[in-house]
């Protein structure tokens, strides 16, 4: 791999492709796979991701919104894609872009239907997503007598699929509730097939739900984190390979006297001789403040050097004393070296947010 000249999100889709296959491993051969590649699949590059995916036989693509999908679809995504959180105010963008509706609530399925009457839709895909204690997104329980009432006979749409989210299927505390969620789906996707009279595919799993609930796969199984590298479990993460590698390069390195200080609001005092390098990323490329003043490492030739003083906008130091390096040398924030996931964790976050808020001003380059 070339060394860094600048800061750079190194993707690799080898990696990516191992990771792919890890999990397609656990499935039965017939099982789809739907391939959540959201928020830029997980701070990455969605279109590269995606299209690499779809050429290893990914079945179905999510994403939250429908601007995601678009940039999907202009990318040349064929497959079905599933919209997780659409908005009424974005249903003409939808259909023209073939994206298909999650309907979580009577509200957007009146609407929705409305939507596909005027249109003079045919059968139009639409997901049903029922809350079976996330409590964040769905239809309860007791919804579908109207939906039903609804939909039934309706042949602008047709239900593509049902299905629910799992709260905690990384928790191995929670496994008592995680098998009540399963068990509510269960009777809800059995009545709601009863009362249709055809069989929309059933998809539950998430990531964590493949690697700890697999017999629960049904048709199909949404992965996002783990096609990145991440298991939510020590575990797993010897399986699966992180995809994305942080990089950058030392700017500039500097000699500190004893009691000298260091960046905005003298927050880091030296106390003997120190050597600080400072790095082209900051807060705005998605280091937040929570990293700095000592509570994270980065990698400078192999070796760990603590982030000092405040976060800056677009510059972080690091304190170097003792490490041999120099001005150009390159940096690892985080990848398969340096864990996203135990970067995170020094600032009581995870992965997903890390990953994700590695801000589009970052260049991506794929390897
Ligand atoms: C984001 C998301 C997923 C993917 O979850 P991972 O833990 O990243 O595998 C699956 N389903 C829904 C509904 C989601 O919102």
């Amino acid at each position: 791999m070339a060394k860094a000249k600048e800061t750079v999100l190194e993707i690799n889709l080898n990696t990516l492709e191992h990771n792919y296959n890890y999990l397609r491993s656990k499935l039965m051969p017939n099982t789809m796979f739907m391939a959540v590649v959201k928020a830029f699949a997980y701070g990455s590059d969605a279109a590269k991701v995606a299209m690499k995916l779809q050429s290893l036989g990914a079945d179905y693509f999510a994403v939250a919104y429908v601007n995601e999908g678009v940039a999907l679809r202009k990318a040349g995504i064929t497959k079905p894609i599933l919209v997780l959180h659409p908005l009424s105010v974005n249903f003409n963008t939808l259909l023209k872009y073939c994206l298909e509706p999650s309907i979580y609530s009577l509200n957007l399925l009146n609407q929705f239907v409305i939507f596909a009457k005027k249109k003079g839709t045919q059968d139009y895909p639409v997901h049903l997503k029922f809350n079976t204690g996330l409590n964040r997104l769905g239809f309860k329980m007791e919804d579908t007598d109207t939906i039903i009432e609804k939909i039934k006979g309706n042949n602008h749409v047709k239900v593509a699929s049902i299905f629910s989210h799992l709260a905690a299927s990384e928790d191995t505390n929670e496994v008592k509730f995680t098998e009540s969620q399963i068990a509510t789906y269960e009777k809800i996707s059995a009545k709601l097939i009863e009362k249709l009279g055809y069989y929309p595919l059933r998809h539950l799993l998430n990531t964590s739900g493949i690697l700890n609930y697999i017999t629960s796969q049904y048709d199909m199984v949404r992965s996002g984190i783990g096609l990145y590298g991440f298991g939510n479990d020590p575990t797993y993460d010897k399986e699966l390979k992180p995809i994305a590698t942080l990089k950058t390069i030392i700017s500039q390195i500097h000699n500190l006297e004893p009691n000298e200080s260091l960046g905005y609001n003298r927050a880091f005092i030296s106390d003997t001789y120190r050597t600080t390098a400072t790095l082209p990323l900051g807060h705005a490329d998605g280091i937040g403040r929570q990293y700095g003043n000592g509570n994270t490492v980065v990698l400078v030739n192999g070796q760990k050097a603590t982030i000092v003083g405040n976060v800056c906008m677009d510059m972080i130091m690091i304190d170097v004393t003792g490490i041999a390096c120099k001005e150009g040398d390159e940096v690892i924030i985080f990848g398969p070296e340096l864990s996203a996931s135990e970067f995170a964790g020094t600032a009581n976050t995870i992965s997903y947010e890390l990953l994700t808020g590695v801000s589009q001003r970052v260049k991506r380059l794929i390897v």
